[in-house]
């Protein structure tokens, strides 16, 4: 079982030009709807002041509200006192937005890492239900190799649910979001999925950003990101909208759950195993 999830973020920051990420959400809304799909929805906080209506609306169609930090600034570039105090008035804020709980927490770029072992029981103090903010493998941005490949529970008692990957030639890839989704062949990914959906225990979840469905966009250097990486980002987009959909319809081999914090409230990470991290 599959559960699908969306990261909310404006990721032109100051780039020149009008903003594109809430009309590209209200897009993906569209498609949620045509399937009947319920996503979990994590959002930056920074967009609680310009995207107030949004937020309402994301929550008013059924979907989870999640957190995806305060800033969208990796982990690591934080100290945990103040983490803490701001990640938990972002929780409160988004919550008051969204007129909805705040279940699930996200950590920028899956910049949860051996780095910041302090980060899980500071969002268990906080009151989040569960994180997936971990991409269990190497990677040239943030990765946790080593970290358990299915669902797990730090030693604090958080639940982690970390991003579903698979081995594509020499490289372990999260191959079910963001421009893996986009760049590899339908077909992979297909008989992956088939091959990892072995019922609700299964911690599968897609994640997708506005702008991994939209072609239009002027090309723009993201905050922080290196020209290489920007240019990944922004090719290979016409496709995604209608690969979102076939995923959303069950056409890529896995049937779509509820929403992660649904799933967690109904027990089925319970076996999850510890990791002392
Ligand atoms: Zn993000």
């Amino acid at each position: 079982m599959l559960s699908v999830t969306l990261d909310i973020e404006d990721h032109r920051g100051a780039a020149r030009g009008p903003k594109r990420h809430a009309a590209m959400t209200e897009q993906l809304l569209e498609l949620l709807a045509e399937a009947g799909v319920r996503a979990s929805l994590f959002i930056v906080a920074d967009l609680i002041a310009t995207d107030r209506a949004l937020i309402r609306r994301i929550a008013a169609e059924g979907h989870e509200i999640g957190l995806h930090s305060f800033d969208h600034v990796p982990l690591a570039a934080h100290d945990p006192d103040s983490f803490r105090r701001r990640t938990a008035d972002a929780r409160a804020a988004l919550a008051d937005a969204a007129g909805a709980p705040v279940p699930g927490y996200r950590a920028p770029s899956f910049s949860l890492t051996r780095a910041t072992p302090w980060v899980p029981e500071a969002l268990a103090e906080i009151g989040f239900h569960y994180s997936s903010s971990v991409l269990p493998a190497g990677s040239p941005l943030h990765g946790y190799p080593g970290a358990p490949r299915e669902p797990f529970r730090w030693p604090c008692g958080l639940l982690e649910l970390p991003a579903p990957v698979t081995r594509v030639g020499p490289l372990t890839l999260p191959y079910l979001g963001g421009i893996y989704f986009r760049y590899l062949p339908a077909a992979l990914i297909r008989r992956r999925l088939r091959g990892a959906d072995s019922g609700p225990a299964a911690g599968l979840w897609s994640y997708l950003h506005p702008y991994d469905i939209d072609p239009a966009e002027p090309f723009c250097r993201p905050h922080g990101a290196p020209l290489w990486m920007s240019l990944l980002l922004h090719a290979r987009r016409s496709g995604a909208r209608a690969r979102f959909a076939r995923l959303l319809h069950g056409g890529m081999g896995s049937t779509i759950g509820p929403p992660l914090g649904a799933r967690v409230a109904a027990g089925h990470f319970t076996a999850a195993r510890p990791f002392p991290g």
